[in-house]
């Protein structure tokens, strides 16, 4: 396990960083890759996609949007060949001395999403990753779907006997009222958006497990919930308050490193793009104003960091970045 201490000039705060070990086979507990003190962050990769194109996934992108941005970008997180991006499906668990909270459950198992075949009935070891991480399913106290696409909302069932029921036995799925009372009238274009509802959402609402929640809900003292609407009717962020450092788990307010330089940007999957670049702005600033560490649901390694004003709009540094290091 490879550890790294990094000084980010915030008082006493040394975030640490763990690269997250590759063998989850054996299940025995692992390092968080964050530690906050009060809160242990930890992240489960379902897998990476790369069957988005930029110039696809996002109607203004043009390839000239890339000139001058970091060279860390390609390949890493777009390739410049095929012009496709690098994204990550992945869950962010939080422990803390109260609670242990799961953040977007990925696209899951078993779930019918075609025509996406690579969605589609997936066979994934995602609950064996959780296992390796150390937590059973009957650990997680609440699920946090920040909105109700089919890759946010996939583990949040499993199929037993030919049904949906919950995976997480004892937890308290948080749901926004606004995407709840919107996404199970509206008849998204999206088959697959249809199908998650379906199989994902309202089994966990039938088990009595869901929670429909408003913007400023509070989980616990650390844990707060802010609705940033746009990329959805009702999609969310949430907040975590340590007293070391805040950390905001932004879902798909951004998706890409480009839109932190390119804020404009939004995606062809944002219902609102116009309230979605709102939103994405307002939580730059803000991230930005309280240096707030950045987690989004997307982002290729190292998956999220802080973010910096520069002369010409806002930077990204990387959590595994030196302080004094700029990207
Ligand atoms: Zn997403």
């Amino acid at each position: 396990m490879a550890w790294r201490r990094n000084g980010l000039g915030t008082g006493d705060l040394n975030l640490i960083v763990a690269k997250p070990s590759t063998a989850y086979n054996n299940c025995t507990m692992q390092h968080p890759i964050i530690d906050l003190g009060s809160a242990q962050i930890y992240r489960i990769e379902e897998c990476i996609d790369t069957s988005f194109l930029g110039k696809s996934f996002f109607p203004q992108f043009q390839s000239e949007l890339l000139n001058n941005l970091p060279d860390w970008l390609l390949p890493h997180h777009y390739h410049p060949d095929s012009g496709a991006l690098v994204l990550s499906m992945h869950s962010w668990i939080v422990k803390t001395e109260r609670h242990t909270v799961l953040i977007d459950a990925c696209i899951g198992n078993d779930k019918d999403r075609m025509p996406r075949a690579h969605w589609h009935r997936r066979q994934g070891d995602f609950l064996h990753r959780l296992a390796a991480l150390g937590f059973q399913p009957s650990d997680i106290d609440v699920v946090m779907c920040t909105h109700m696409h089919a890759d946010h909302v996939g583990w949040n069932t499993v199929l037993r006997d030919g049904r949906w029921v919950t995976t997480f036995p004892k937890a308290q799925y948080l749901f926004s009222r606004v995407e709840y009372e919107h996404a199970s009238t509206y008849q998204h274009p999206n088959p697959i958006m249809r199908q998650a509802f379906n199989d994902s959402v309202l089994p966990v609402v039938e088990s009595g497990q869901a929670l429909m929640i408003q913007d400023g809900h509070e989980v616990d003292e650390m844990f707060t919930v802010q609705l940033a609407p746009g990329h959805t009717p009702g999609n969310a962020m949430l907040r975590l308050q340590t007293p070391a450092q805040e950390a905001l788990f932004v879902g798909d307010v951004i998706h890409h490193p480009i839109q932190v330089y390119h804020p404009e940007l939004s995606t062809m999957a944002c219902q609102d793009p116009q309230a979605s670049r709102q939103s994405r702005l307002r939580m730059l600033h803000h991230c930005c104003e309280h240096h707030t560490l950045m987690l989004p649901a997307h982002f290729a390694a190292p998956h999220g960091g802080f973010i910096e004003e520069r002369a010409a709009g806002f930077g990204l540094r990387w959590l595994n970045e030196d302080a004094s290091s700029s990207a």
